[in-house]
């Protein structure tokens, strides 16, 4: 479940400054900001960031979407929602210069917000890369990812944006209680509740489950 966000406040900055009969590169947004969009698992962040994308292309803007690489090729990811929607994303690597990147992309063309998924997996090095793409190219980003990883840890590209985010907003989803989930769980493909293990797990047949903190506890025995 999504609770709504204010995630058209960036859009809302472009289009009320959407000048008519202005060449499209002389439209920048003029408070480009960070955004930290935080969350869970399956609490619907990548339907939440393939909206706000849509509604920029609607306007006739155009945006860049970049997502976690996880294997060798380069170039070609894929930013897919649950409800099964998706995009065709570029893709980030460990230790890539973020700033050169979206740098290159803008000196291609005009490009209203920069969409960065699964930026739990970005390094601080890079987080620091965006603001200053923020703060020096004047374009705002918008990055999505989860908070805490299984164990209750901060996932490093998390801990830096909470760090340096200069808006940060929570998509909300809920434990089987009612509560507000905060946590996930990780199980196995019998359903056992794992307590150890890597923080990215890729390609396994684990499965997560979003649970409040009281109801975590519970299922990790703690
Ligand atoms: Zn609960």
């Amino acid at each position: 479940m999504v609770a709504p966000i204010d995630w058209e406040l960036a859009a809302t900055h472009v289009n009320g400054h959407a000048c008519k009969g202005v060449p499209t590169t002389f439209i920048r947004p003029p408070m480009a900001k960070l955004y930290f969009n935080y969350s869970t698992m399956n609490a619907g962040k990548s339907t939440v960031l393939l909206q706000a994308s849509h509604n920029y292309i609607e306007r006739g803007m155009q945006t860049y979407l970049i997502t976690a690489r996880f294997d060798n090729r380069a170039g070609e990811g894929r930013i897919a929602s649950r409800i099964g929607i998706g995009q065709d994303a570029d893709t980030f690597a460990a230790g890539e210069d973020l700033f050169a990147k979206i740098k290159a992309r803008i000196d291609d063309g005009p490009c209203a917000c920069v969409f960065i998924d699964e930026a739990q997996f970005l390094d601080r090095d890079q987080v620091w890369q965006l603001a200053r793409a923020v703060d020096d190219l004047g374009v705002p980003i918008m990055c999505f990812g989860l908070r805490v990883d299984f164990q209750g840890n901060l996932f490093p590209g998390s801990a830096a944006l909470l760090a340096l985010a200069d808006e940060m907003r929570e998509v909300r989803t809920i434990c089987h209680c009612g509560k507000k989930a905060t946590m996930v769980i990780r199980q196995d493909e019998d359903g056992n509740v794992l307590r150890d293990g890597d923080q990215v797990q890729v390609g396994g047949n684990e499965s997560y489950v979003s649970l409040c903190r009281r109801h975590w506890r519970e299922a990790v025995g703690d």
